[in-house]
């Protein structure tokens, strides 16, 4: 235990120790604003209430109002919520968007309970973190097992109480809301688009062109889907995808992926695609291919298949797909990876244009939020491909370079250590 939270604060040690982060900030961060717990009740079927434990933890708010995810998970740990606000930290500095670090959930298996009991769980959660929240303190947002939906509970239940903040924008006090209750057009395909719109940065720098490179990408859920559908339409060839059943693979190049989607909602699966071969999500891995994208699992890259992957370059889409051995082989091998701090921070990007929308009373298009997630990518992936090629360092490692550079420079100016 406690094994994820060291492992990030010694990447951060690392990374200040590159570009000589003062020691006030660096003891700063490596610890937590604020740690809140909650108790909290669970009627079950048989009568009688079982109590769970909840969790805010509130990083660093330098750069703004702490802001991530709330999961519902049996596995919910309090090592892993530290861990996980205080990259939140880190991703929301590196995409520069004006927000500090948080993560929050509740150690819960949610399919467990009825739809009744998951609003009456997030109420009383909401309740009880009511005033430690709001759009100007700290913004949750969706994150596993939380839907749009629980969002909107969130909203109608904070706005009921009393000590509620800002009533007038009540709304922002989450993101990931349902479009029709203040949420943004374009946040569904946000963290798909957002990994292609840095990809597309770094070929720049290594003067690729997208044309015809070649794509596997582990996962077809909301991110793989998005990403798939992003790489294409910029001339990218993706012929192989999978999901939790199994993989499909075709040389010459997997159709639309709004088919493929249409299949798998009809499916459940994507296995079984008319002309193409079945392979495991595990072969998916190793394809040959110029570019890996895992949009699935975490840990799926360990030590024993990362002598085997073939692909130049890793875009990790999903959450810590790479093991810490894996990462080293594939440094040795230099293969390039664009890390998840970088690669999905496009989801976080647009909760930012969702808040930013709400504040200020005002809606845009898809192509308004698109257009704007795009310069997002495209600045944060040149930054930390300058810090990369500067100090000779891992992409991994630079974007938490880039995200210590920003942090110590906005304390700078407002004269903090
Ligand atoms: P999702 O639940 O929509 O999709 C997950 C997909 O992974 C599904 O297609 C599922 O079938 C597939 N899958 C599960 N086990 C698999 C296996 N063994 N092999 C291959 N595929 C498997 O989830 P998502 O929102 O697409 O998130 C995917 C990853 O991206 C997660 O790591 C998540 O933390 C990360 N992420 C998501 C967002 C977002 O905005 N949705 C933002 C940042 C990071």
């Amino acid at each position: 235990m406690g094994a994820f939270f060291s492992r990030t604060q010694n990447d951060l040690i690392a990374a200040s120790r590159e570009i000589g982060i003062s020691k006030p900030l660096l003891t700063k961060l490596l610890k937590h604003d604020n740690v809140l717990e909650f108790m909290l009740p669970v009627s079950r079927a048989n009568g009688t209430t079982e109590m769970v434990k909840g969790y805010r933890l509130q990083h660093d708010n330098t750069l703004g109002p702490y802001k991530g995810g709330l999961r519902y998970h049996q596995d919910v740990t309090l090592d892993e919520v530290k861990a996980l606000s205080l990259l939140m930290t880190l991703k929301n500095a590196v995409i520069d968007i004006p927000f500090g670090g948080g993560k929050g959930g509740i150690k819960i298996d949610p399919k467990l309970l009825s739809s009744d009991q998951l609003e009456e769980l997030t109420r009383e959660f909401t309740a009880q973190l009511a005033k430690y929240i709001g759009p100007d303190v700290d913004v949750p947002a969706p994150d596993v097992n939380t839907t749009p939906q629980i969002m909107s509970w969130i909203v109608d239940e904070y706005n009921k109480i009393p000590n509620g903040r800002t009533k007038l924008n009540h709304h922002a006090v989450v993101t990931g809301k349902p479009v029709a209750d203040g949420g943004s057009e374009g946040r569904t395909e946000a963290t798909g688009y957002g990994g292609t719109y840095a990809l597309l940065a770094v070929l720049k720098h290594l003067k690729m062109k997208p044309k015809g490179l070649s794509v596997a990408i582990q996962g077809f859920g909301n991110v793989g889907q998005y990403a798939a559908e992003c790489l294409q339409q910029n001339g990218f060839k993706v012929i192989a995808v999978s999901d939790s059943k199994g993989g499909i693979y075709s040389p010459k190049g997997l159709p639309a992926a709004s088919i493929l989607a249409k299949y798998k909602a009809e499916k459940g699966r994507v296995l079984g695609f008319e002309k193409t071969k079945e392979i495991s999500s595990a072969e998916l891995l190793t394809l040959p291919v110029d570019i890996l994208v895992p949009a699935a699992l975490e840990s799926v890259i360990d030590e024993k298949n990362a002598s085997k992957i073939k692909a130049k370059i890793i875009l990790e889409m999903a959450n810590g797909p790479t093991t810490d051995t894996a990462d080293k082989i594939l440094q040795k091998r230099k293969i390039l990876v664009i890390p998840d701090v970088l690669a999905n921070s496009g989801g976080v990007a647009t909760s930012y244009f969702e808040w930013y929308q709400n504040v200020q009373h005002v809606k845009w298009t898809r192509e308004d939020v698109l257009e704007k997630l795009k310069e997002k990518m495209e600045k944060a992936a040149d930054e930390v491909f300058a810090l990369h090629k500067k100090y000779k360092v891992a992409m991994r490692k630079a974007a938490f370079m880039s995200a210590l550079l920003r942090i110590q420079r906005v304390r700078k100016e407002a004269s903090l250590q």
